[in-house]
């Protein structure tokens, strides 16, 4: 790379570190010439990660819209926006280790909802219902009644 200031190609490095995540590395370099000193930033780039739907059709990974189901399913629920937020992120990166590239639709909703499961029952059994598309209420039941079994145990 070569300096900002007077464009000289070689520079020395002079200081390495790995992020927290340890998915990139900021360098610290020396220009050769003028002793211009600058950061660079090595980072791996990913695939974005694609979805396939229940009906075959492949779409965009999109985050946000986890965001706004688990923000939904946590209206009105003492849920802090921050621990949403973290499970998120959370949830995207068991994606990412989990699957190459694409991810079968079904997989998303069922890592969410075991992610929401200890964290709040009511939100839980709301995204449930959405996401399990309940015809009826004895398929609510069903979930509740899971629920209520693993809390005796
Ligand atoms: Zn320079």
């Amino acid at each position: 790379m070569n300096c900002p200031r007077c464009r000289e190609r070689d520079s020395r490095v002079i200081d390495s570190r790995i992020s927290k995540d340890g998915l990139s590395i900021r360098r610290r370099r020396e220009c050769q010439k003028c002793g211009y000193r600058f950061t660079t930033v090595e980072e791996i780039l990913r695939e974005g990660l694609t979805v396939r739907k229940r009906d075959g059709r492949i779409e965009n990974f999109d985050k946000h819209k986890i965001l706004s189901g688990l923000r939904r399913a946590c209206e009105k629920r003492p849920v802090p926006v921050e621990q949403i937020d973290m499970m998120v992120n959370d949830i995207v990166l068991e994606l990412e280790a989990r699957f190459d590239q694409e991810v079968p639709s079904d997989r998303i909703g069922e890592i969410v909802m075991a992610r929401l499961k200890p964290v709040d029952k009511i939100a839980y059994v709301r995204f449930a219902s959405v996401y399990r598309d309940f015809r009826d209420i004895a398929e609510m039941e069903q979930v509740i009644n899971d629920l209520k079994e693993q809390e005796r145990k």
